[in-house]
């Protein structure tokens, strides 16, 4: 046997959470769809040493997917979850109560915004958004009583790099703990704990899914934070169904090749679109010319297929045609499947301005023939063209 943690990424997310031997050797863990489990006698209920006690509070098919995310994240404890935005929820309330005080990235994913500004603020948890480039300079932002600092990079829309460790530097030197949601890269493109995260939160509905069929989300935590986070998911009530655990442990074992292909595509589909009169400017971290690029290529092993393209001034009526026009880039929300999509971005910043901002687009680059996905973005130019 060799030892887990010295094996590749890769291998780790094809290996983990696998229990064949306990299933009749079938490869994959079964779903379990399960509210009551049976104790055997008296004495297992009354002692609770059973693997399993209640449906809501795990099952071998949650147990697989949690191990097996846990061995990829190289954390601690794994908790999955109905949605992304239930993990992010999850992981600020695991770690801040009433009177305390959150900072929280101004380029978050914004239902995280409303999260914050509505329901957090509504039981004493106080936010203040900073400024995704702030760096190690963030220091006159924490008060007595910050707990926490929430961190999304690449952000949401605009796909800023943030320095995570400067960030967690100055955070854990306030005692506060570093969140992260690092949907955009996955465990397997960014290495949470190596670089000071505590909770590591992911959308598991987008790119370990990876089939647009499924809303799964999970939390993964350092030693530090395992017991609390535990804790809170339990008395929340949180749970991810088993059919939905057996989709998001499917998608895993196919992970690492499919974001390889989606990223690929997107530096082409980037790196074409960069050159387009249509376009002011590309934002994506892979590309050299990014501002990112650098933080990106110190901190990060790879790109995935989200990238966004602030357009030069156009009427709606031809950014409608553009849109419209398209056949193979999808119009809706969600990404990370093996479809390409396209979307209008609109931006809700209170920090730190974005210019230009308009009009923002977001492309996801999915498994499609990349010459075919370009060939299609074209006719939407010539048709955008033709509005105008
Ligand atoms: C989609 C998304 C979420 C929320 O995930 P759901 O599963 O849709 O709730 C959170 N963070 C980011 C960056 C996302 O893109």
């Amino acid at each position: 046997m060799t030892d887990e943690d010295e094996l590749k990424k890769e291998t780790r997310a094809v290996h983990a959470g696998r229990m064949s031997a306990e299933h009749f050797g079938a490869v994959n863990t079964p779903v379990y769809r399960a509210s009551t489990i049976l104790y055997r006698d008296l004495a297992s209920l009354e002692s609770g040493d059973v693997p399993y006690i209640y449906g809501r509070r795990g099952t071998p098919s949650s147990q697989s997917l949690e191990e097996a995310i846990t061995a990829l994240e190289g954390g601690t404890r794994t908790l999955a979850c109905c949605s992304g935005l239930n993990a992010i929820a999850l992981a600020i309330l695991s770690v801040c109560g009433a009177g305390d005080h959150l900072l929280m990235v101004d380029s978050c994913y914004a239902p995280t915004r409303a999260l914050c500004d509505r329901t957090l603020a509504r039981y004493g948890i106080e936010t203040t958004y900073y400024d995704p480039l702030i760096g190690g300079g963030m220091e006159s932002l924490f008060r007595d009583n910050t707990k926490a600092v929430f961190c999304e990079s690449p952000g949401s829309l605009t796909f800023e790099v943030q320095d995570v460790p400067a960030i967690a530097a100055a955070a854990h030197a306030r005692d506060a703990s570093v969140l992260l949601d690092n949907t955009w890269a996955t465990p397997l493109y960014f290495d949470a704990f190596v670089h000071g995260v505590d909770l590591s939160i992911q959308a598991a509905t987008k790119y370990i899914g990876g089939h647009a069929d499924v809303m799964l989300g999970y939390v993964c935590a350092n030693d530090s934070h395992a017991a609390r986070l535990a804790q809170t998911h339990d008395h929340l009530g949180l749970y991810a169904s088993g059919d939905d655990c057996f989709l998001g442990l499917r998608g895993l074992r196919t992970m690492p090749v499919r974001l390889k292909r989606h990223g690929e595509t997107a530096v082409k589909l980037a790196t074409w679109l960069q050159a387009r009169p249509e376009i002011s400017r590309v934002l994506y971290p892979a590309l050299e010319s990014d501002p990112g690029h650098a933080i990106w290529q110190r901190d990060f092993s790879g790109a995935t297929g989200l990238f966004g393209a602030v357009l030069n001034p156009i009427p709606h009526r031809a950014l409608a045609a553009f849109f419209d026009s398209l056949k193979l880039f999808g119009m809706g929300y969600s990404w990370g499947g093996y479809e390409s999509l396209i979307v209008p971005s609109k931006l809700h910043r209170t920090a730190s301005p974005f210019t230009p901002e308009c009009p923002l687009i977001r492309i996801h680059a999915g498994l499609e023939d990349p010459g075919d996905l370009i060939a299609d973005l074209e006719q939407g130019f010539d048709a955008m063209r033709a509005a105008q």
